[in-house]
């Protein structure tokens, strides 16, 4: 399958992102889940090997790769951690992307070779207590005054949120008294008024760094706005389209890593003097899972590829996350089963990848909403 989207630099990025997987962050994956350790050291290596300005193009400081490359990248950093993976895909697909977007040249000479070296981490703010789902339902006010900007509100669920240098976030815009739609800004997160509240305890992603942000009478200059004020919030939804492809991408790495030490302790582990592969109700849960991991790959690539060829890829990213969360999650519930009691104590990993999958159905639009983008592309493309 593999030449089907790969060239031979895509290759390259997959054998030097594994080596770094399974030299670094392997030996710690599991440390750093338990002790919930945000992993600041592999960060700062993920800058030095180009993967945090993967996308961002050379002129900026970045790596200037396409989005199967990407793709890639964020495979084979889930296949030994997804915490790990998660950092790096949220400060690159939502912390970078909107600026990459939308930003103006000031603003990307400001930020992105700070962003692509890994020097700063981004976050993304679109959550908000009544505002998930359903995004356009933000409450965070930002109000006109001169020149500036006066921010009130907060964000809730924010990835990399007590790490990150740059924060984007949503806003409604209120000039004059007229609420003019809801925009997006960019801003440093020492700009007073900001507050990051403390660490959520997470079922999974344990070493990811997740909090609350509230603004309280922060004021920001107009410059701060990404794009025009009318079109920010078809800047965020922009940017959660090609996310969804990295989450397609974080379940394929995450399936993998699990689906890989079911196979390897089925190998080893004998009952009624047999290896238990040998069982014919084993070998198959195994081919299942090595099945549906390669349909997700397809599907993970294939909207990567469309992305790269600037085609619309909003119905298949949709597909692609939909489908490979969805594996995720069951072929990380299959690798426990394989290995008995044992996936179920902590010294055999699986239990971690199977608790890691779980946001996958969640985080960048739930399930639900994946099938309720693809039922309307799909009536759509009917229809014309
Ligand atoms: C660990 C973690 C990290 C995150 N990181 C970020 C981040 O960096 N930035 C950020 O902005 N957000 C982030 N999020 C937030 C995440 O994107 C939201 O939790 C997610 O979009 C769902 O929103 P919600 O939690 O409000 O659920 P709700 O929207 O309240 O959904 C509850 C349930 O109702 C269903 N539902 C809602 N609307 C519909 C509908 N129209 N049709 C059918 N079903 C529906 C949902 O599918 C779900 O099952 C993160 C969340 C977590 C847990």
């Amino acid at each position: 399958m593999d030449s089907l989207f790969f060239r031979q630099e895509h290759v390259m990025i997959r054998d030097m992102v594994r080596d770094f997987a399974d030299t670094q962050i392997m030996p710690i994956a599991r440390s750093l889940d338990q002790e919930e350790r945000f992993p600041t050291e592999l960060v700062k290596q993920m800058g030095e090997l180009g993967l945090m300005g993967v996308m961002v193009p050379e002129e900026y400081g970045g790596s200037g790769l396409d989005m199967v490359s990407y793709s890639t990248a964020i495979i084979e950093l889930a296949r030994a951690d997804a915490s790990v993976a998660i950092t790096m895909a949220a400060h690159n697909s939502l912390g970078t992307v909107p600026l990459l977007l939308f930003g103006n040249d000031n603003q990307k000479r400001s930020y992105l070779p700070k962003l692509a070296s890994g020097e700063i981490l981004g976050a993304f703010g679109l959550t908000e207590p009544e505002a998930g789902s359903d995004a356009g339902a933000t409450k965070t006010k930002a109000v006109k005054t001169n020149n500036d900007y006066v921010v009130n509100g907060g964000k809730i669920f924010i990835t990399n949120a007590g790490q990150a240098g740059l924060l984007s976030f949503t806003a409604q815009v209120i000039d004059g008294g007229d609420n003019i739609g809801i925009a997006a800004f960019i801003i440093p997160t020492d700009t007073p008024g900001l507050e990051i509240g403390k660490k959520e305890k997470k079922m999974g992603w344990r070493a990811s760094d997740t909090r609350q942000i509230y603004f309280k009478d922060m004021r920001i200059p107009s410059s701060a706005m990404l794009g025009k004020p009318e079109n920010g919030f078809k800047t965020f939804l922009k940017t959660l389209t090609s996310g969804r492809i990295s989450i397609g991408a974080l379940s394929v790495g995450t399936a993998l890593g699990a689906y890989e030490k079911a196979l390897e302790y089925s190998l080893e582990r004998k009952a009624f003097d047999q290896p238990i592969h040998k069982f014919q109700s084993i070998g198959f849960k195994l081919a299942d899972m090595a099945t549906n991991i390669e349909a997700s790959k397809l599907l993970v690539y294939h909207a990567a590829w469309l992305k790269d060829q600037g085609k619309d890829f909003n119905k298949e990213a949709a597909m692609a996350k939909l489908f490979s969360s969805e594996t995720a999650m069951n072929v990380t519930n299959q690798a426990i089963q394989v290995h008995g009691g044992y996936g179920y104590v902590k010294d055999y990993d699986v239990e971690r990848y199977f608790r890691d999958a779980k946001i996958l159905e969640i985080g960048e639009g739930t399930s639900e909403i994946q099938r309720l983008i693809i039922s309307r592309e799909i009536i759509k493309d009917f229809q014309l």
